[in-house]
């Protein structure tokens, strides 16, 4: 098996700034990626606070650019779905998926979230059948349809108003009284007059057989419960960190999210986090590109300083 210097593990834009810094270090670097490369900028729409693009730019565009990048330094993004990562006798890390197996001096874990389902009946057995996680993926599905979006962050709000494109109405349903998402998309969904708001409320229940007929909701004030007659519920309550084939090797925080120092260090000498997967305060594409850049960078240093122990 050829070792290599560094695997990336995900190809967001975290793992995308990884491999262009590690590889202009001079590192034989490789991108591993379970699904398409871009991570959650494939399915985003437009971006409009990434430096450079004050007219904004599509998510699949700024894919193609970094990925451009990435391809022009001669660094492969390989389809591999790591399911452990373990450390032999010659401190080498070894992954292993379905693919095989990848062996290599240091690895970077820049594998992102997934999204946190609510958890509530009839969710999961309604899942692709009215029930989704990505409004750009399935907002064409939804087109004429009444449309219900839970959560109140930036993702909710964001994304509810790109429904407005597509849905006969959409509703946003939240716990608190007030959003979470940042003032500009909440003054851009407020003065957009084909989104509602239910405030103080919860789903309990999604309703159907084959497909979402509805849902239950309940005020959380007054403890009153009704029933929403929409045929899609979108559900954006924040995201879970995808950490499966390091728990148990790598220190992580009450959430799951895995801790690093500022450098993108963790606990264990040569495995490094970046981006959304790391416990942080801002999970944005100008933090994840920082992080990238930080962890090839002591990825780099580890290396050099295995390398001078050898010689
Ligand atoms: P988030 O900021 O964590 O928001 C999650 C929302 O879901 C909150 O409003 C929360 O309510 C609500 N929630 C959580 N659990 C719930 C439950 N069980 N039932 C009902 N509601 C629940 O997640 P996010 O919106 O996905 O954003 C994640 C990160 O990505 C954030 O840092 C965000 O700024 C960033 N982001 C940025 C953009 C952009 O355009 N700049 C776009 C998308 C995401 P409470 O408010 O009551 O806690």
């Amino acid at each position: 098996m050829t070792a290599q210097d560094i695997v990336i593990v995900g190809s967001g834009p975290a793992g995308l700034s990884a491999a262009i810094y590690a590889s202009r270090a001079g590192l034989h670097t490789l991108v591993v990626e379970r699904g398409a490369p871009g991570g959650k900028m494939r399915v985003t729409e437009s971006i409009c606070n990434y430096p450079g693009f004050p007219d904004c730019i599509t998510g699949p565009e700024l894919v193609r650019q970094m990925r451009r990048q990435v391809e022009k330094l001669g660094v492969s993004i390989d389809r591999f779905t790591v399911q452990s990562i373990v450390r032999d006798d010659d401190d080498y890390f070894i992954l292993e998926g379905p693919e095989g197996r990848l062996k290599t001096r240091a690895v970077i874990i820049a594998s992102g979230t997934g999204p946190r389902p609510l958890g509530v009946e009839g969710e999961k057995r309604l899942a692709g059948k009215g029930v989704s996680y990505c409004a750009v993926c399935d907002a064409e599905n939804f087109r004429g349809k009444d449309v219900a979006v839970v959560g109140g962050g930036d993702s909710a709000v964001k994304e509810a108003i790109y429904l407005t494109g597509y849905a006969r109405s959409v509703v946003v349903i939240h716990r608190r009284g007030e959003l979470r998402a940042t003032q500009a998309l909440q003054e851009e969904a407020f003065a957009n007059d084909r989104l509602s708001f239910v405030w103080h409320s919860v789903v309990e229940k999604v309703l159907g057989d084959q497909q979402v007929k509805g849902i239950a909701i309940k005020n959380v004030q007054t403890g009153a419960q009704r029933i929403l007659p929409v045929q899609a519920l979108v559900v954006y309550v924040g995201n879970q960190p995808l950490t499966q084939p390091v728990e148990g090797l790598v220190e992580l925080d009450q959430n799951g999210f895995i801790i690093t120092d500022e450098n993108m260090c963790t606990n264990v000498p040569g495995l490094y986090a970046a981006g959304d997967v790391r416990r942080k305060m801002l999970r944005d594409i100008v933090t994840a590109v920082s992080d990238g850049a930080l962890a090839a960078l002591s990825a780099k240093n580890y290396i050099t300083r295995l390398n001078t122990k050898v010689s």
